[in-house]
């Protein structure tokens, strides 16, 4: 039994233990043992018979010598003797043969018909209505062919019902990401495959990265893929494997250690990743076997996984277009609504700040004017490009109107810091040279900074200020940063 087979039998009873060392015995052994039981049975009652029929002839010629009454009573009552003892052998005999057929034939009937009706409450599900209670494990009492037969059925009704269970969780897991980590737990702790990893396919940027690395220390030595087509799996919607065919994927990079087996994950035509198996190479025939009966059983997990990632996939790329600009490719005003609670939490905890940056383009309407929307378009994305690449990873850049872009930079201690990024952004864009059909363009912008909680605790105020020092930006001749001071709040009416 594997590791997962969970063990739902109950310990034999007595009555079983006594028949045990026969139940044991092969099917074979079983006929050979009741064959050789009637034999004896038969050549007891022959030589009974025997003993008799030459017991009956010595009264008999006593009789012959000396027939009196007596002596023919004493002979009569002998033969009944005889007959009665003989009768009775024949018949004890008969029945223990009989009970012993009909229990060992119940046992085994009770046996199949357990399995057969497994088996068939198998056959009539799709997979998805089969219950879990349906299935149970069919009680082993036998050590023969028929008790081996039970324990693989047992076997095949464990993997379903893991494998259902599986699929239960893996629906109830939030992202991918989690489903990923639960695909990497069974096929490192249940069935054995340590080495892995996890590629994810994006067909929108045309981008494939991993996802899952095990161990973890194995990154380094994975294939090297700036496009999915790079990858020979993704290429052909095939299992690519090494193993008898090495270097058929000329990207491996560690073709003389280690075989890969590479399974492409595919919903509805569409690829969504490959796992990448992988096995040192060791020359043991049964190892190998070994491997390729895990990798088989890693594949039904992967068919189970393959609609819910899909699902999940889905339903992440919508949030994401919900919370991203199409244009940029920064997030949204609407993320920033739900999501800025987390954030600020964390700021508090950390007794940190957090420095807003209210940056808005120098008469860019002007681009629309003169060179058309399109243009107007290239010198936005550009923008958003410089903003991002600015700051550090863990800082957020949110497109928050038109041409309106807000950056928190979080942690962002002491307060001097921000006006030193805001002024590198600043510059940034004076010295661009924004590329536009037919030529290139020079802009400026204008940047507000407020920080939160020293200049308030409420969020949404604190990006007010920072407008309000943008607005006094704009007032003061443009591409410029300027820092907002309570004065401005207090004088300006908004
Ligand atoms: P100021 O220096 O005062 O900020 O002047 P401005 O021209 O930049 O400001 P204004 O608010 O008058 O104009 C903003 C323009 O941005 C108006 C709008 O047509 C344009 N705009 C907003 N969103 C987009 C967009 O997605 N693409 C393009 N091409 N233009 C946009
Ligand atoms: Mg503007
Ligand atoms: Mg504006």
């Amino acid at each position: 039994m594997t590791a997962e087979q969970h063990n739902s039998q109950q310990p034999p009873s007595l009555w079983l233990r006594m028949w045990q060392p026969f139940l044991n015995l092969s099917v074979y052994g079983k006929f050979v043992l009741v064959l050789t039981s009637f034999l004896a049975g038969f050549i007891l009652v022959g030589l009974h018979n025997l003993y008799f029929v030459n017991t009956l002839k010595i009264r008999l010629a006593q009789l012959q010598a000396s027939p009196t009454e007596t002596t023919i009573r004493e002979a009569i009552h002998a033969a009944d003797l005889y007959l009665q003892n003989g009768a009775f052998l024949v018949a004890a005999i008969m029945v223990f043969l009989i009970i012993t057929s009909f229990l060992c034939v119940r046992m085994m009937v009770g046996l199949l018909q357990d399995m057969s009706n497994n088996l068939r409450a198998v056959r009539n599900s799709t997979g998805e209505s089969l219950s879990c209670q349906v299935l149970e494990s069919v009680p082993i009492i036998s050590d023969d062919e028929i008790g081996l037969v039970a324990r693989e059925v047992n076997g095949i009704i464990n993997d379903i019902q893991n494998i259902q269970r599986f699929r239960r969780i893996i629906e109830g897991d939030e992202t991918t990401t989690d489903v990923y980590k639960r695909l990497a737990y069974v096929f490192k702790e249940r069935l054995g495959l340590n080495t892995f990893v996890i590629w994810e396919v994006n067909k929108g940027d045309d981008s494939i990265e991993a996802v899952y690395t095990s161990p973890p220390d194995f990154e380094e030595e994975i294939c090297q893929m700036s496009t999915p087509y790079l990858c020979r799996a993704v290429r052909t919607g095939d299992i690519v494997s090494s193993s008898g065919y090495p270097g058929i994927c000329p990207i491996f990079p560690l073709p003389d250690v280690m075989t890969h087996s590479c399974v492409p994950m595919i919903v509805g035509g569409q690829i969504l990743g490959v796992v990448q198996f992988l096995f040192l190479y060791v020359n043991s025939a049964e190892r190998e076997e070994h491997f390729k009966s895990s990798l088989r059983r890693a594949r039904q997990y992967l068919n189970e996984a393959l609609p819910v990632l899909h699902a999940k996939r889905l339903a992440q790329n919508l949030h994401q277009m919900a919370v991203r600009d199409t244009l940029t490719g920064l997030y949204n005003r609407r993320f920033l609504e739900g999501n800025i609670n987390p954030i600020l939490s964390g700021i508090q905890r950390r007794e940190s700040s957090m420095a807003i940056l209210m940056c808005d383009m120098d008469f860019f309407k002007r681009v629309n004017d003169e060179y058309g929307h399109e243009a107007g378009d290239m010198v936005l994305k550009t923008l958003a490009h410089i903003l991002q690449n600015s700051v550090r990873t863990s800082d957020l850049v949110i497109r928050y109107g038109g041409e309106e872009f807000l950056i928190l930079l979080v942690d962002c201690n002491p307060d001097g810091l921000a006006l030193q990024v805001a002024e590198k952004i600043r510059k940034k864009v004076e010295d661009q040279q924004f590329r536009i059909e037919g030529g290139v363009l020079r802009k400026t912008l204008s940047i507000g900074i407020s920080q939160f909680p020293s200049d308030t605790a409420a969020f949404w105020e604190a990006v007010k200020f920072a407008d309000v020092a943008l607005y006094q930006a704009k007032e003061k001749g443009r591409n410029q940063v300027i820092r907002f001071e309570s004065s401005m709040w207090e004088t300006e009416d908004y």
